[in-house]
């Protein structure tokens, strides 16, 4: 197992605390400001570690530039509109977003582009793809503060926030923490659970069966908080893609991905992304305890094909070569397909709007 610069970084806050728990590792290890996953590099493509939907094929920002262009529409085409990206990678999504709703009249024109991003490379990037249209880069949602109403879009975004990993051990729970051995490598351990996160916890997980691990996100559900109060004070909808279950249920979903394969969670940190799957109850619960109207979840495979996908498809083959429609069909089938992405990658929507249409969700779960 190899060790980075970020390795030794950890040992020695573990020397100091005694232990860290899951979620401060997960953000120095993707977020430490020189040596975190995401600030180093450009993971994506088939030379990086993993492929989004967006980078499978231009097909999937389309079908969600159509679904945002509808919305725009049902809201009263608003002069004025924050359209804000969160975790937007390459700009691969955006780019595609823009250029679908590009043929429609006053939406760029009532657009303010915000992207919310955390590291330089990927901002640069960005900036390449997106500067023609003037975005502003934001940390926090609370720098979103006017009247003006707002559409989110989110991919792969929340995979990637710090989990608590809980564990239920001789009918209590616990919590799992990295520790260092006496040989000087990391190691699990389990500490006793901070009381502040059993509100995290639904009741019948709670009273769940020995050995189950529940993981909790305070900082997921505190950006979904912050989601609620903005949609609730401008008005919009939020829409988050990601893989995930769409009940709250126990399991130990943290893994760690290097050059496309799964490795430790302790190899290299720094050098691997780390993500979970997304406990898109947990969104639903959270939003409706805010009075936020949840549509949803559903799978990609359902929303997608909903919104036409395989109709978008057919007429992009009517133009294309052998190699293109090669590459149009096996992208399609990748993001739909339910032994690739189209049923372990779910969809949520979040409005504020009780009486507001949105498309897609039809076949919620
Ligand atoms: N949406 C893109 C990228 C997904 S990867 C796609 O589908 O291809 C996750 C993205 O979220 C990256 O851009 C990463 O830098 C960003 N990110 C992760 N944690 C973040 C945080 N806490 N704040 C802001 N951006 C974050």
């Amino acid at each position: 197992m190899g060790s980075s610069p970020l390795t030794d970084i950890i040992k020695d806050r573990i020397r100091v605390q005694g232990f860290m728990d899951m979620g401060e590792y997960m953000a120095l290890c993707l977020g430490h400001p020189q040596h975190g996953y995401y600030m180093t590099r450009d993971p994506f493509g088939r030379n990086g570690d993993f492929i989004t939907a967006p980078e499978v094929s231009q097909m999937f920002g389309e079908m969600i530039g159509m679904w945002l262009a509808d919305l725009w529409i049902k809201m009263g085409r608003p002069s004025e509109f924050i359209l804000l990206e969160m975790g937007p990678g390459r700009g691969t999504l955006m780019e595609d977003i823009l250029r679908t709703t590009k043929s429609l009249p006053g939406f760029h024109a009532a657009m303010k582009l915000h992207l919310m991003e955390m590291s330089p490379v990927l901002k640069a990037a960005q900036k390449q793809k997106l500067g023609i249209y003037d975005p502003v880069w934001i940390d926090d949602l609370a720098a979103l503060n006017s009247a003006i109403p707002v559409l989110v879009v989110a991919n792969e975004f929340l995979d990637a926030l710090p989990v608590r990993q809980l564990v239920r051990r001789g009918g209590a729970w616990w919590e799992r923490v990295v520790a260092i051995d006496e040989n000087d490598t990391f190691r699990d351990a389990i500490k006793q659970m901070p009381g502040e996160l059993i509100p995290l916890m639904p009741d019948d997980i709670l009273s769940g069966h020995e050995d189950g691990v529940f993981e909790a996100s305070p900082v997921l559900n505190h950006i979904i908080k912050s989601v609620d109060i903005l949609l609730k004070k401008q008005g919009g909808v939020a829409l988050f893609l990601d893989y995930g279950h769409a009940h709250s249920a126990m399991g130990d979903t943290l893994q760690a991905m290097k050059d496309h394969a799964y490795t430790s969670i302790f190899d290299t940190p720094g050098s691997c992304d780390l993500t979970t799957h997304v406990d898109f109850e947990n969104i639903a619960r959270t939003a409706q305890s805010d009075d936020i109207i949840v549509h949803g979840p559903t799978t990609q495979g359902a929303f997608l094909k909903e919104l036409g996908i395989e109709v978008r498809a057919e007429r992009l083959l009517a133009g294309a070569n052998a190699a293109q429609a090669e590459d149009l069909r096996s992208g399609m089938h990748r993001l739909i397909d339910t032994d690739q992405m189209g049923s372990l990658f779910k969809v949520i929507a979040l409005t504020s709007d009780p009486n507001m249409e949105i498309a897609g969700f039809h076949d919620s779960l």
